[in-house]
Parts: C-alpha cells; structure tokens; sequence
C-alpha cells in the first residue's frame, strides 16, 4: 500500500509543536518517524528499547551486523551512554550540536539496545543541530537511534518526499521539515583508547578540520574490517550504472553537471562545493527517476567537503 499524505506531517512554524507531540507518542510507544536532520533525514525509534530498534532494521531491510547512530540533546545525555575522553571532549566541544558523530566506548549502564551497537563495545553518538530533530529528543527525553531514512543501500533522502517515496507505509510518521541543509551523512570518527583517533566516514566536517584540532590521525584508514558499514562498497545506488567523471552524456544517459560541465540537472551550476554536497542526494533521487537507463556524473574537486562527495560518488557507482 503507498504511503498516504496522513502519515505525512508538516513540521514548520506553528505546526511544529504539534507534529513533535504526535511524533513524540509514537516514539514513545516504539514506532519509528522520519525527522529531518541538518545532514539527511533520519528514521528514529527510541534507542532504549530492542522492539523499536529492531523496526528500524526491518523498515531499511538493514543488514542486522550494521549498527545505527545514537542522536543525543546534548553531552550530558551522551557522558550517560558512553565514555568521552579529553579527545572526545574536545571534539564535542568544537562540533556539538553539528554533523559530527563519534565512536566511543559504550558504558556497561546504558540503558541502549544491544542491537543499536550490532553486538559491538562501542556506540556511535552524534548531538544534531537541526530544530525539529532536536525537539523530538527533548519531547521524548530518550536518546534516538536514527539510521538514513530510505531503504538500504538506496540513495539517501533529503528531503520528506524521498522518505515516502522509499519507505511508504514501513514508516509510521514522517515529518516534513523541508530541504536538509548539509545535505551528506555526518562525518564519523571513531575515538581509540589510546588517544589516537581515525575518520571513518568523511562527511560535512572535514578531515582537514579535525587535524587541526587533535593534531594528524595516527591510523591507515583502510583497516580491512568494516567497522562503518557506510564504508561497504556499494551504497547510495541509484539503481542504474553510473559514470564518473563525465564531461558530457552519451544518448542514453542522465547527466548530473558540476560548474562549467552542464547536465540535465546540476550540483551547482557556479561550481559551489557546499552547494553540490546539499544537492547530491536530490540529483541522485532525479537521475534515479529519468527515463535514461543510465547515469553520467561530472567530476568535483577532491577537496574539503568534496572528499565526501567523492566518496558518495564512488560508492554510487560500486
Ligand atoms: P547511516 O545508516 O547513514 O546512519 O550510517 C550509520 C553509520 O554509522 C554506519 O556506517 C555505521 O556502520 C556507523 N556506526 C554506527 N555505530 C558504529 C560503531 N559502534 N562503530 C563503528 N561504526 C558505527
Ligand atoms: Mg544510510
């Protein structure tokens, strides 16, 4: 059955506080809402309760070895769930509420769902910015896991229609807080115990960033393990081949254009970094739909937030 308009809710000016006390029951009773985030929008169930977490894995069809981030008010909230060193507190310091998520070691008095972490010792937490996402933590008063809200390996949404449009009816509620901002998945850093620290999903804060803060990272990226399944080969597909580095389409492809290469759509016809990470998703969502079979991509430079972009890119082309 497709989703309705009913399980649709606006969540701006004044029917904000109404659409967080609706969405709000429904967490509490272990559903699962579509909530915007400044990255991408998210699917939240209450990260207490295995119930709800494990409707989160069944509405993504999420493989279960896959674990889910924790969304945090704030780091008092956080410090209950998890131990934060002095290179997690800085980090927080800096970055939170932002789009910067850490892997840090769980408290054995965390009152998580097991399946949160998918069995592992340590927790992924990040305190977002966005208004509606942090009302709904507020109003609920629990921590919220919230993996991307559209179906596994698919591309993600940013905005409420694309979370329709992939979950339909497996989500109980979507609240519709317009276009996210960042538009790219959260940057990830996992915290070692002995102070050393690694990005494990590039993402709006940039490597660059955290180096100046902590000093360079001490790890080869490439561990062999997947410990961010974000890092799993082919992710964020849009269902058809995809060509990178396109400077113009073949007849029977969509073409996504960056600056000066035009396309059937564009991240950002002036050449913006920041303006292309916010439309990745939407162009994707867009060449997914075009009647083409197939997919050109003009190529963005590999700096700043163009790192994440490029690791979305090549993920979608897997
Ligand atoms: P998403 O599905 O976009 O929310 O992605 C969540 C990401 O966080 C995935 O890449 C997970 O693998 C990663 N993640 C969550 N918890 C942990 C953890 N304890 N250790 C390492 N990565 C994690
Ligand atoms: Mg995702």
């Amino acid at each position: 059955m497709p989703a309705t308009k009913s399980n649709c809710l606006l969540a701006q000016g004044a029917l904000l506080e109404p659409a967080i006390a609706r969405a709000a029951e429904v967490i509490r009773a272990g559903g699962t809402v579509g909530v915007p985030t400044e990255t991408v929008y998210g699917l939240a169930a209450r990260a207490d309760r295995d119930d709800a977490v494990a409707a989160i894995y069944r509405a993504k069809g999420r493989p279960d070895f896959n674990p889910l981030i924790v969304h945090v008010a704030d780091r008092a909230q956080a410090a209950r769930l998890a131990h934060l060193d002095a290179v997690a507190q800085i980090l927080v310091d800096r970055f939170w509420p932002g789009p910067l998520t850490l892997v840090v070691p769980r408290r054995d008095d965390a009152r998580l769902s097991a399946a949160v972490s998918a069995g592992l010792p340590t927790v992924a937490l990040r305190c977002p910015a966005h208004p509606v996402m942090r009302a709904l933590i507020a109003a609920t008063g629990l921590p919220l896991a919230a993996p991307s809200a559209n179906r596994s390996g698919a591309v993600s949404p940013t905005r409420a229609a694309h979370v329709v449009a992939s979950l339909g009816d497996r989500v109980d509620l979507v609240l519709d807080g317009g276009d996210c901002a960042q538009g790219l998945e959260s940057t990830i850093v996992a915290v070692r115990p002995d102070g050393g620290w690694t990005v494990l999903r590039p993402g709006p804060i940039t490597h660059a960033e955290i180096a100046g803060l902590l000093g360079t990272d001490t790890e080869i990226s490439a561990r062999g393990g997947i410990e961010a399944p974000g890092q799993l080969a082919s992710h964020y597909a849009p269902g058809k081949p995809v060509r990178l580095h396109a400077d113009a389409p073949a007849a029977d492809e969509f073409m996504i254009g960056f600056g000066p290469v035009a396309g059937h759509v564009t991240l950002s016809a002036t050449g913006d970094p920041a303006e292309a990470a916010a439309r990745l998703y939407a162009c994707l969502h867009a060449a997914a739909a075009a009647a083409q079979p197939r997919v050109a991509i003009a190529g963005v430079p590999d700096i700043g937030i163009g790192e994440a972009i490029n690791d979305r890119l090549r993920r979608s082309a897997a």
